[in-house]
């Protein structure tokens, strides 16, 4: 990994990011989610090369990016729905994802031949920086290999990726202040309510305060989505570090002699008493909050499959607010 894949977003490293980008390269860039690793959206070649760095099967469509509502009106075929358009003028740029009717622009690759597409707008300077710069949309899902813990640092992404050939540049804008990807909403036909795909760094709550109640996928985080399921590549085993994972209820439930040998990821106030004697303990958050839960969830991850322990244990988050996409994400990272 040599030291120049990771630049500073500066006016020399965005100028480098756009010039990448319109050349079909592709470039790891942070969002207020995780990092992405970004290619032209509108060109085949250049999105391939994104399902072979990450590994991922083509049956896994991309979210397209872009800077905002009118440059996503373009890329939508009809009308949109009400509560679509509704919640893009309230959400974006945000971590809300909504999959509309493509249009014929976007390639079959992008959205793995599905008459729909996933769009975005984030909102972190850099992302906006970047789609502003190379005045494209920009296909780019979480820049880990494919399955594994989606990174939420310039250091993850290349821990990840740093040996793909076709990445050239990976810009630094520290740490990804939300750090869960973003909640996934479709608008199926003859269904009044939005439906969830992916519970994500937008709350269930915040979504429904505008528009009403949602829809759930109820097999949603739990087991596959039955076959034809509207949710392609939401996989049962995901964002998972190589130490295997089991969720439990409390500290007590891992035999003392086996502790030495298990790491914790705890949440909320932990006694020392059930801290005690694990190889090691990381906690998403000792006060209980569930954004700073999310925002450390990856990088702890990370830290703890680090530690090459034989087990990582995860202790309970409460199934409220960013909650329900942090549970979602540790049961697919516990899914063998
Ligand atoms: P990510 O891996 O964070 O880029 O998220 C991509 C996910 O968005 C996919 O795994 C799908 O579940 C969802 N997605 C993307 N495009 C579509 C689409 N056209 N229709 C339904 N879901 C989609
Ligand atoms: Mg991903």
């Amino acid at each position: 990994m040599s030291a120049s894949l990771i630049a500073l977003p500066d006016a020399a490293g965005l100028a480098r990011a756009s010039a990448l980008l319109r050349e079909g390269s592709l470039v790891g860039l942070p969002t207020e989610t995780v990092y992405g690793l970004a290619a032209n959206a509108l060109d085949p070649a250049a999105v391939a090369k994104i399902f072979e760095a990450k590994g991922r099967p083509f049956f896994d469509p991309l979210i397209v990016h872009l800077p905002g509502l009118a440059e996503a009106e373009a890329l939508v075929t009809g009308e949109w729905p009400a509560q679509a358009r509704k919640l893009a003028e309230l959400f974006w740029p945000g971590p809300l994802t909504l999959i509309l009717p493509k249009h014929p622009s976007i390639p079959d690759l992008v959205t793995s031949g599905l008459p729909y597409v996933a769009l975005r707008a984030p909102s972190h300077p850099v992302a906006q920086a970047v789609l502003k710069a190379a005045g494209l949309p920009l296909a780019a899902p979480s820049a880990n290999r494919f399955g594994r813990i989606s990174p939420t640092t310039a250091e993850a992404v290349a821990e990840e990726l740093g040996g793909a050939a076709a990445l050239a540049l990976i810009l630094d804008g520290g740490p990804c202040p939300i750090g869960l990807e973003s909640t996934i909403l479709a608008f199926p036909e003859g269904e009044s309510r939005p439906l969830l795909l992916r519970a994500g760094g937008l709350s269930v709550e915040e979504i429904e305060h505008a528009v009403g109640p949602l829809a759930h996928n109820t097999r949603l985080g739990k087991e596959a989505p039955p076959a034809g399921a509207a949710a392609p590549g939401q996989l049962p085993s995901h964002y998972a570090p190589r130490t295997p994972l089991r969720r439990i209820g409390h500290p007590s439930e891992v035999a003392p002699g086996d502790r030495n040998a298990t790491a914790l990821l705890a949440f909320g106030p932990l006694d020392a008493g059930d801290a005690a004697s694990f190889q090691a303990v990381e906690n998403l958050s000792p006060s209980a909050s569930l954004p700073e839960a999310a925002a450390r969830l990856f990088t702890l991850l990370r830290t703890l499959d680090h530690a090459a322990a034989r087990e990582i244990v995860a202790l309970p988050v409460p199934e409220t607010g960013l909650g329900l996409a942090i549970n979602d994400r540790l049961i697919r990272a516990a899914h063998q």
